[in-house]
């Protein structure tokens, strides 16, 4: 209920109105979303950490907002060493306008990429744009193969999706949205997790593994060995600000670790989204919302 409530909350324009211009929301906000995002990026790769990064935008209205969002990206590319990858949200590039503009947007922040030793990871968005993201995907693949691509565990179709993504960099999360149909108990979600994992990790996909949840990221390393895949044959993902001893932890033991640092002014519809998963830190924003 709290989290549907959170959800609905991520698109209001009126809650956004209020939370963006209160001073109470700024411990809140740079604790999940990188100022200067150079030098978080710095910070995190000096401590032996790999970086997404991640334009913080949601869906367009108009043309001329995906290409600034393009524009975005490229100029961010500029910023981040080699190595680092970058997390895309199609519906920024125009995917709800038309496939093929996304597509073209894309494969553009892609070559960019590529030109300076990076990659680029789609984000899975809400249910009805999770046909176009993977259409979008297969298509940039035959000229950049190491586009990756993630799957919400919660969906119960995405078991099937692992098993098409032989040789793809695939990234498996819970999902933070809702869906019609998907799978809602935790324990529910946990199992299909599990299982796309088993598939992941037995098959020929790089399987990066996004999730904060310990008992998971033990049967990841678990299946991993079991699988004859070494350290290097997978990698571990969580976000800015959510656990960052236990990233730091998980470098120096050798994992490949990958923090996902979203960055820029539209922060307001992923902060929530974040606080929707983590309801203890929702005393910060109901406090910014009613002392306005
Ligand atoms: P949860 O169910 O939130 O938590 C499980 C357990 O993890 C908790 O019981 C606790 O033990 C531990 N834990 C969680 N948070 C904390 C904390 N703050 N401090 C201490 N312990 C904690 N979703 C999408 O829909 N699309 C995407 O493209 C996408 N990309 C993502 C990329 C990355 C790198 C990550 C990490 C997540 C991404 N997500 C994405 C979000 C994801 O779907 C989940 O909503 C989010 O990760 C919360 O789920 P969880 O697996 O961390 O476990």
């Amino acid at each position: 209920m709290l989290r549907q409530a959170m959800l609905a909350l991520s698109k209001s324009r009126r809650a956004e109105r209020l939370v963006t211009t209160s001073p109470l929301t700024a411990g809140v906000v740079e604790r999940y979303v990188a100022g200067d995002v150079a030098a978080v990026v710095r910070d995190l790769t000096r401590g032996g950490l790999l970086v997404t990064v991640a334009h913080l935008g949601e869906e367009v209205a108009g043309e001329s907002r995906a290409e600034e969002a393009v524009r975005g990206y490229l100029a961010l590319l500029d910023l981040l060493p080699t190595g680092a990858d970058v997390s895309v949200k199609l519906t920024a590039l125009g995917l709800r306008l038309s496939q093929q503009l996304a597509l073209g947007h894309a494969a553009e922040i892609c070559a960019a990429a590529a030109s300076r030793g990076m990659t680029v990871t789609l984000d899975a968005e809400e249910h009805d744009t999770v046909p176009g993201l993977h259409a979008v995907h297969a298509a940039l693949r035959r000229e950049h193969p190491d586009v990756g691509v993630v799957v919400q565990a919660y969906l119960p179709d995405s078991l099937d999706r692992c098993e098409k993504l032989g040789g793809a960099r695939v990234r498996l999360c819970k999902g933070a949205y809702t869906a019609p149909g998907a799978y809602k108990r935790p324990i529910d979600i946990d199992r299909s997790f599990v299982r796309c994992l088993k598939v992941l990790m037995a098959g020929t996909a790089y399987p990066m593994v996004a999730t904060h949840d310990p008992r998971l990221l033990r049967i990841a390393s678990t299946l991993a060995v079991l699988e004859g895949r070494d350290q290097s044959g997978y990698e571990l993902q969580m976000l800015y600000g959510v656990r960052p001893g236990e990233q730091a932890r998980q470098a120096q033991l050798g994992a490949r670790m990958r923090v996902y640092v979203p960055y820029g002014d539209e922060w307001y519809p992923y902060l929530v989204r974040r606080l929707a998963e983590r309801p203890a830190n929702l005393a910060f924003f109901l406090r910014s919302l009613v002392s306005r």
